[in-house]
């Protein structure tokens, strides 16, 4: 007998047929003889709609109460999967976080767990029942209801998982499982059968939106096996995993992100101290910075050129602006109409030639290369973002060509 946790997100459980769906396939792992712990999301697109809900009564209303509210999402789907695992006859409890033993920090709105106090979640599966635990949220040192993040469901169950010592925790999704690149842009994008925590981490923070970050790096530190793959469609999914158990690819997957900007700095004074000042500024205003490039330095100036997140891109301006006073407006340049396309995968560190592969593949397609980056596994370029998805096919097509 093993101890299965099953995550569902908002589309698995949006209506009562796709509540159903779950409750037969929680129902069928329970009478295959196993322990079965279930966390689920809100339905839908409830946590939106409540977000909206208070925007629109209070735009400055408190984080607290905007946990107490979007708390209730959550509250609404245990109790209808509950009740339609009694509809089958299955043995079953729902709790809400603070009931499963939540514990986080006090921050509202994007509390960490601090523990997970198991008794009563062990309570209730030595009376073989089936219990429907709460995603997304806990309780905090003052007895307040608190939520994790957006997306938080994910590491609510990792981190059952983890202090349960599951023997399995399957992420259920509407798709199938982690694919090479996103199945919707590319047709050629193959299902990747496993993958490994620092892939994926790379690929998540790349923009492939299936598993939240945080989860996979509470996966990785407590070496959570986890497992990727479709509600509507029972077919094997993804396998996310630590590196030493599997094959290195030389690729795992390629990704496109257009929510970035590159920022120029031209005609800096070409003296020591000049990149700490702006970084520095940057850093203490939250910008993450990813992409940093400086000229070399000629006639006593250098350039500066680095990207962030859309949304900070006129933040970051200011700074520039805050830290050269004197600077000439004319040289800070602000690109937002650019786009980073990446590939990922372990076996990059002990193959050479991937690189080439890559940029032989845009020249081909006449894509220009307008900053690269690389680390351990990955390589990444910018390209105009007109270009991006033809970047994205082109790059794909040489990694993964079609059978
Ligand atoms: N319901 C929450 C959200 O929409 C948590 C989750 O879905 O994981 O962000
Ligand atoms: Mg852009």
């Amino acid at each position: 007998m093993s101890l299965i946790i099953q995550k569902f997100g908002g589309s698995s459980v949006a209506d009562a047929e796709r509540v159903m769906n779950v409750a037969n396939i929680v129902a069928n792992t329970y009478r295959e003889g196993n322990d079965v712990i279930v966390v689920v999301s809100a339905q839908g697109d409830t946590t939106d709609d409540l977000i909206a809900k208070a925007e629109e009564i209070n735009p400055r209303h408190s984080k607290r109460e905007m946990d107490q509210l979007l708390a209730a999402g959550e509250q609404i789907s245990i109790s209808l999967l509950a009740m339609a695992l009694e509809k089958l006859r299955i043995p079953v409890i729902s709790l809400l976080g603070w009931q499963a033993g939540f514990n986080t920090s006090s921050a509202y709105t994007m509390a960490r767990i601090k523990k997970i106090d198991t008794e009563r979640v062990r309570s209730e599966l030595d009376k073989n029942k089936v219990i429907v635990v709460a995603g997304f949220q806990g309780i905090n040192k003052y007895d307040d209801i608190t939520t994790l993040g957006r997306g938080g469901s994910d590491t609510s169950a990792v981190a059952l998982a983890a202090a349960l010592h599951a023997d399995k925790c399957q992420i259920f999704t509407d798709v199938e499982g982690i694919y090479t690149t996103d199945p919707r842009k590319v047709p050629g994008a193959k299902k990747l059968a496993e993958i490994t925590y620092d892939e994926m981490l790379e690929l998540a923070t790349l923009g492939a939106q299936v598993l939240n970050n945080r989860s996979v790096e509470m996966a990785k530190k407590y070496n959570v096996e986890l497992e990727v793959l479709s509600s509507l469609n029972p077919v094997p999914g993804t396998i996310v995993k630590e590196a030493a158990k599997m094959e290195k690819m030389l690729i795992r997957g390629v990704t496109k992100d257009t929510d970035v900007a590159r920022i120029s700095v031209l005609r800096l004074e070409d003296k020591p101290g000049v990149a700490f000042k702006l970084f520095d500024r940057l850093a203490a205003k939250k910008i993450n910075v990813d992409i940093i490039l400086q000229s070399a330095g000629r006639r006593g100036t250098k350039d500066i050129t680095f990207t962030v997140n859309e949304a900070n891109a006129e933040l970051a301006r200011e700074c520039i602006m805050d830290c050269f006073p004197d600077i000439d407006p004319e040289n800070v340049i602000v690109d937002k109409n650019i786009a980073k396309v990446s590939v990922v995968g372990a076996g990059m560190e002990t193959h050479p030639g991937t690189a080439s592969r890559m940029f032989d593949a845009l020249y081909s397609n006449a894509i220009n290369i307008d900053m690269i980056s690389t680390s351990e596994i990955k390589i990444s370029v910018l390209v105009e973002e007109e270009v991006a998805d033809k970047a994205l096919s082109a790059v794909h097509a040489e990694f993964f060509p079609e059978d």
